[in-house]
């Protein structure tokens, strides 16, 4: 099952995917850069008003339709105000802890193109200075961007061009071992983003047809809940395809796939996800079942919005989410083989 994907293609699309900045609400870049890549397979990429893209591969019967969508748009965070010192306050886009991001290497993206670096700091960043270094809060705000420009007053950060509402980007800090290990930020979701690109590669190279239409969904408003609030009007059953949780009492790992029973918006459906641990069984795919305490996935996005579909949950595990993450390819690899097994034999009306 696992040799009929490219493992180098996918590790070389996650590489790009992870190396583009694309926090929630910059992502125009990157789905670009999706689009330009879903050409090259030979399929075409369309846009929903909001920015999210769609890929259309038609399946034997039209009778339902399969919508699977993973979220291009990351972590990151937004100029707050300038500082009279010349610093930037900050503010977060997405859901993490302050000390994830402490001392991390940032861009500031203007909206005339130009970009800056920076470092993430405290207010307080120097032990030899600040009784308190160590015990400052680490919240917003007590958090900076120290910019590295030769600036020391708002105006001349004005002058640069930065302005309040400009995005931030953190460092992803890519690496990826020969081992097969990947460790970076926003590995949730460009490490699924990747096994979908397998799972397009794999249908187009050896021209199968799906037993439905499939529409993948590239979701780019996710880590702030409305990604997939809009899906089109056809998708009867939706698979997010979103990072697992791991640790705790969660027995997911960095190699497989999880399977997500129940998260924080209440239990995925019954038929697809049985569906899901069945074909993973008898295929051998590594996986996991495991319930999310603290996590809302694409699927539960599309619920809320209304829409009257079945959804499973499902993704590569991922160590340390939302912080220094880290997986391994064969995680990717048997994400895209789980889908590959669902969409040749879904669950029926
Ligand atoms: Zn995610």
């Amino acid at each position: 099952m696992k040799t009929k994907f490219d493992q180098t293609y996918m590790t070389d699309i996650l590489e790009l995917l992870l190396r583009t900045p694309s926090p929630t609400g910059y992502t125009h870049h990157i789905m670009q850069k999706v689009q330009q890549e879903v050409g090259k397979l030979g399929y075409e990429l369309t846009y929903t008003n909001k920015g999210c893209g769609i890929v259309t591969i038609p399946g034997t019967s039209q009778d339902r339709v399969i919508g699977i969508s993973s979220h291009v748009d990351t972590l990151g965070a937004m100029v707050r105000s300038i500082k009279d010192n010349g610093t930037l306050k900050i503010t977060s886009l997405g859901g993490f802890m302050m000390g994830a991001i402490e001392n991390e290497y940032v861009q500031i993206h203007t909206r005339d193109e130009q970009a800056y670096d920076g470092t993430i700091l405290t207010s307080r960043p120097s032990v030899h200075v600040y009784e308190d270094a160590r015990e400052f809060k680490r919240d917003e705000a007590n958090m900076e961007v120290r910019i590295d420009e030769l600036v020391t007053s708002k105006k001349e950060v004005q002058a640069l061009g930065i302005r309040v509402g400009d995005y931030i980007s953190f460092d992803p800090r890519v690496q990826i071992k020969p081992n097969g290990f990947v460790k970076s930020r926003h590995l949730d979701d460009k490490a699924s983003v990747a096994s979908i690109f397998g799972l397009l590669k794999w249908i187009k190279e050896a021209a199968v047809k799906p037993r439905f239409t499939i529409k993948l969904f590239f979701s780019n408003y996710e880590e702030v809940g409305h990604g997939s609030a809009f899906i089109p009007e056809d998708i009867t059953d939706f698979i997010a395809v979103d990072m697992g949780a791991l640790g705790d009492d969660l027995s997911g790992s960095e190699r497989d796939v999880s399977i997500c029973a129940k998260d924080s918006s209440g239990p995925y459906d019954y038929q697809m996800t049985s569906k899901m641990i069945e074909l993973a069984e008898k295929l051998e795919i590594g996986y996991a079942v495991d319930i999310y305490p603290r996590y809302g996935s694409d699927a539960s996005a599309a619920l809320r919005g209304g829409r009257d579909i079945r959804a499973a949950l499902i993704g590569p595990g991922v160590h340390a989410s939302h912080s220094m993450e880290r997986t391994h390819m064969d995680a990717v690899v048997n994400t895209a083989a789980l889908l590959a097994a669902y969409i040749m034999e879904p669950v029926e009306a």
